[in-house]
Order: C-alpha cells, then structure tokens, then sequence
C-alpha cells in the first residue's frame, strides 16, 4: 500500500474518543500488565467507556503513574501491583478489586514476557520455562482464581491477549509464538465449561502494535521499512487501536460471542 494512504488511515483513526457510547458503565475491569502499552490503551478505554479499572502491573511507580494519568482525564481507577507469576500478587490484585470495586466483570489477561531471541530450537529450558509461566501458566491460574468473583458479575468475560505470531510463527520468536498459539488454545478449551457460569472468554490477536515489548521491529527506519513491508496495511497498529476491540468484547454488543479471536494484524494473515 502507498504510504499516503497509510498514513490516511492512521488520520481517520484519530485517538478522539470523544461521544464514546458507555457500554461498560457500572462494570468493574481488571487488566494485567496495564501501566504501558496494549494493556494501559485497553484499561484507559474499558475506564473512557464507563467501567471502573483496577490497573496493575510488577513496578509500583508505573502503576501509581498510570493510575494518576487516568485519574487526570476524570475516569474510575485504582492500582495494585502484580507480577502475575506470584500467587500472593495475584491473590491481592483479586482481593483488593473486590474490596475497592465490590466485585468483577471482565478480566483481560494481558501479560507477556520474550526474554530471547534465536532459533526456536537453541532455546534454553530456564527461558521456555519462563515464557510458558508468566505468558500461559499465569493466565491459566489467574482465569481460575478470577472464576468464582467474575460468576457473581454482570455479563462477565474474560480477554486473553494473545498475538498473530500465535497463528505464524514469527522467526526468531518461536517459543514466544508457541505461547500465544497456547493462549488461543486455553481459549478454545475452556469456553464452554465457562459458558455454564454464564463466563463469556475470547482473545484478541495483535500484529505488530508500536510499543516498547516490539521496538526491535521498529529501531531503525530500515527495520521499520522491513517490518511494514509484511503488513498488507503498510503501517504498525497503534495500542489505542486495540481498547476499541477489548470493549467491544466486553460489552453486551458480543453477547453471544464466546471462545473466538479477533485478529487486529493489519492484514497479516492468521490462519493455523
Ligand atoms: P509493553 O508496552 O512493553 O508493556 C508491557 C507491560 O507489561 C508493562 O506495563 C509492564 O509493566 C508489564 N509487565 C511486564 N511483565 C509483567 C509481569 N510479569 N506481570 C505483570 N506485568 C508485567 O508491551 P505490549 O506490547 O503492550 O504487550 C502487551 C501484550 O500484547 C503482551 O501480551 C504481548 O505479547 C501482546 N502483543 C504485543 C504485540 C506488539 O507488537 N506490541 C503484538 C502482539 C501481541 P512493569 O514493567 O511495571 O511490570
């Protein structure tokens, strides 16, 4: 695609979030690894559209900061820290949600980590260890320990973050993509024991979004020209163009939509 007309599309999605509908309003949010990136973009519009956040993420000064920059433009936040692979963190990030909020409707579990970069074959035990616990291991335990508070919730659903890598492999993240093809697998099997607590659970599979976990895709503008060359949209989404996706999901306009993706990839193509 001509870069003019990339760069049209990027205009006509403006960030101006101005006469939003409030699908969410008196809903309660949590979402992991929310401070930056996808995960502060998803929270700052789930809040925009009326749901009271609980942000979260390992550092305590990131979610002090992103709390006060949703608190500026008037939305309903709180924060607790979380490394999501720690039970105690996760059982706080619960415990204090319900205590603060009453309660919990949607939770997004968004955290990831890619530690190295190599040949899927050369990876060590201690990194696919690490990659499995904090990208799979962790959202597998916090949806069980979410289940019985999001049971009790209004239209409650569950958001995984998974990626199109999960889908193609990407090259020199292959234990990385392994794990976001397990994300989309947790999905499928465990939709329709969810669907019996009245649980709707669905992932959303990002391509290459512009935040710090992708900015090697992006360092140089060779690099960038590279990256964009695979993307049939001829741009890198934007993380504000995922919230859009996470709230659709979470409002009643998906009602009847349970263990599916959504793809956001710019065209990338996801096909297992
Ligand atoms: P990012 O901008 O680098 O933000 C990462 C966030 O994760 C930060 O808020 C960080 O805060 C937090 N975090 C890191 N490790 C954590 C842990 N163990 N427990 C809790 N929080 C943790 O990353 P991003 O690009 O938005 O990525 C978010 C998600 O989107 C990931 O699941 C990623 O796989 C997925 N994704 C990204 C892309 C992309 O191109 N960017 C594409 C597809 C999918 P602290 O440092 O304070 O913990």
């Amino acid at each position: 695609m001509m870069r003019a007309a990339a760069d049209q599309m990027i205009r006509t999605f403006s960030g101006n979030t101005s006469g939003l509908c409030r699908r969410l309003e008196g809903k309660v949010a949590i979402v992991t690894a929310s401070t930056q990136g996808i995960g502060f973009s998803i929270a700052k519009r789930l809040a925009e559209e009326g749901a009271k956040v609980m942000i979260s993420s390992r550092k305590e000064a990131n979610v002090n900061s992103a709390v006060q920059k949703l608190l500026n433009e008037g939305l309903q936040a709180s924060g607790v820290v979380c490394h999501v692979a720690n039970k105690e963190d996760r059982k706080r990030l619960l415990d204090e949600t319900k205590a603060k909020f009453g309660g919990l409707d949607i939770l997004v579990s968004n955290a990831a980590v890619n530690p190295a970069v190599g040949p899927v074959l050369d990876c060590s035990e201690d990194v696919w260890d690490k990659i499995f616990d904090i990208n799979v291991k962790s959202t597998y335990l916090l949806m069980k320990e979410a289940r019985p508070l999001l049971k009790q919730g209004k239209s409650p659903s569950i958001i995984i973050i998974s990626s199109i890598a999960g889908y193609q492999p990407f090259g020199l993240l292959g234990v990385y993509s392994i794990s976001k093809t397990a994300l989309i697998a947790l999905c499928k099997a465990t939709y329709e024991d969810l669907a019996g607590d009245g649980i709707r659970v669905n992932c959303i599979a990002p391509g290459v979004i512009k935040t710090k976990f992708s900015q090697a895709m992006y360092q140089s503008e060779s690099i960038e020209e590279t990256t964009k060359s695979k993307i049939p949209m001829g741009r890198l989404g934007l993380p504000d163009e995922m919230g859009g996706i996470a709230a659709f999901l979470a409002s009643d306009d998906a009602s009847y939509i349970t263990g599916e993706t959504i793809v956001a990839s710019g065209g990338m193509p996801s096909r297992l």
